[in-house]
């Protein structure tokens, strides 16, 4: 699985999360693009929330 989330655009993640890009914000954590905003949103992101941060 190849997931650069470093190269990714907020729009590439909101396409990616189902949500508005408005709702794209940076995880707290590994500053990967998450679901920030919103409802459903979190300031982690679903791995950091697992507590597998980021990699
Ligand atoms: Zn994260």
């Amino acid at each position: 699985m190849t997931t650069p989330t470093a190269t990714e655009t907020p729009q590439q993640a909101a396409l990616r999360l189902g949500c508005g890009t408005s709702q794209v914000g940076r995880c707290a954590t590994c500053q990967s693009f998450c679901q920030r905003y919103g409802p459903g949103g979190s300031p982690l992101c679903p791995a950091c929330k697992s507590g597998r941060p980021g990699v």
